[in-house]
């Protein structure tokens, strides 16, 4: 990947010192086949490759952005990132691949602080009380949430500071604050407290509505979000029978996007946050055919497996290291007959494909699907069948 032409195209203002984009000078379609023979490269000898799917517009795509804070030598207040393996707050006003609203949301925070005589917290000096803003915006519904993460759930005039933002931003739907008292690098501590309105945002995907709390997973790139699924759908080709499982099923919208094509879906989640709002996401949009479950997956296929359960078809949906062994072993004594595998990690994708195929299935083709554009990540859907075709 790191062998592209750097050709200069000058959109990013911040590229020279951020670094939080893997290639802000590269075109666009040069980025998009890196990514594509990077998989072709990791998946050699496994299955054919089709063609990336790219965006139709690469730039402002995420619906999640995190800011840090931090003063300069003047006292005046910067916000931005944190600068690639440091502490040190790098300025970013306008980020080529964040919502636009969200990047004016965290400059408007920033200029409250002093008149609120808000402290931002030191990493150096433990001292502070402003650690990170997270805002997420639904993209379809308009919802937008304001994750004020603070080392105390105390913020002095708090119903006064969020007046004061939401008279710049009335489209601000929530404003939570998350403690985050712990010397890690998490964003988010466990205790969220509402501020105003509902502590959760929701947002439309595929014809559905989904809740989003703060620490639930959602996908940043709603956009490519829906292409993802669709054509993870489209690979598994549901006849209304089949028993599904959703494993790695985040607030269960791969299930739910899935259940109206199947007969019973199954979800298995390991974030608790998630599961509570993919209990909530099934009974508001009246899907009746899905039960999830929270734990770890590998556990729970392994309980599926002992119990001798069918199930017709898995998608699974693992994070970047992929699946484990538990997983896959129980997954090979399920014997479901299709597997649509979702990853964000090619060699990790890659790792548990050679086990599936050696364990009777085949690798049947690989869709890339790029997400994240200007960065070097990327999604891939690959469809397996049992047997050898
Ligand atoms: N399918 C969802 C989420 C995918 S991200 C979507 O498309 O939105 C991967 C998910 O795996 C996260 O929600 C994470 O919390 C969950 N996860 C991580 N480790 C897990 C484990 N051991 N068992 C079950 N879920 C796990």
């Amino acid at each position: 990947m790191k062998e592209i032409s750097k050709r200069k195209l000058s959109v990013c203002p911040h590229q020279k010192t951020c670094g939080g984009c893997d290639y802000p000078n590269i075109p666009y379609k040069e980025q998009l086949s890196a990514k594509e023979d990077y998989v072709r490269k990791c998946l050699l000898g496994l299955c054919k490759v089709d063609p990336i799917i790219g965006m139709e517009n690469p730039t402002h795509y995420r619906n999640k952005v995190t800011a840090e804070f931090a003063h300069k030598k003047d006292g005046a207040i910067i916000s931005g990132r944190y600068r690639e393996r440091s502490h040190q707050v790098i300025p970013v006003e306008n980020c080529l691949i964040e919502d636009e609203i969200a990047d004016s949301i965290i400059l408007e925070i920033r200029d409250l602080l002093k008149s609120f005589k808000i402290k931002v917290y030191s990493e150096v000096s433990g001292y502070g009380l402003l650690r990170h803003v997270l805002i997420r915006r639904g993209f379809v519904s308009g919802e937008v949430m304001v994750v004020l993460v603070l080392t105390s759930p105390i913020l002095p005039s708090k119903n006064n500071f969020v007046k004061a933002l939401r008279k710049v931003h009335p489209e601000i739907s929530t404003v939570i604050i998350n403690v985050n008292d712990k010397p890690t690098s998490m964003v988010l501590g466990e205790r969220n407290i509402t501020l105003y309105g509902k502590g959760y945002i929701q947002d439309q995907l595929c014809g559905l509505t989904f809740r989003i709390s703060p620490s639930s997973f959602y996908q940043v790139n709603p956009v490519q979000t829906e292409i993802l699924y669709q054509k993870a759908l489209e690979l598994a080709s549901l006849t209304g029978k089949e028993r599904v499982l959703d494993a790695y099923c985040g607030i269960g919208t791969i299930g739910m996007t899935a259940a109206a094509g199947a007969n019973e879906v199954i979800g298995i989640e390991l974030n608790k946050a998630a599961i509570k709002d993919a209990v909530i996401n099934a009974r508001q949009n009246k899907i009746k055919n899905i039960t999830f479950y929270q734990g770890d997956a590998g556990k729970f296929m392994q309980d599926l497996a002992r119990e001798s359960e069918k199930i017709d078809l898995v998608f699974m949906d693992p994070p970047r290291n992929g699946s484990d062994d538990a997983f896959l072993m129980s997954l090979v004594k399920l014997k479901p007959e299709r597997v649509i595998y979702i990853s964000c990690n090619p060699e990790t994708l890659a790792r548990d494909l050679k086990y599936l195929a050696k364990h009777g299935y085949h690798v049947v083709k690989a869709v890339p699907v790029d997400m994240f554009a200007y960065t070097a990540h990327l999604e891939t859907i690959v469809s397996l069948q049992r047997g050898n075709l």
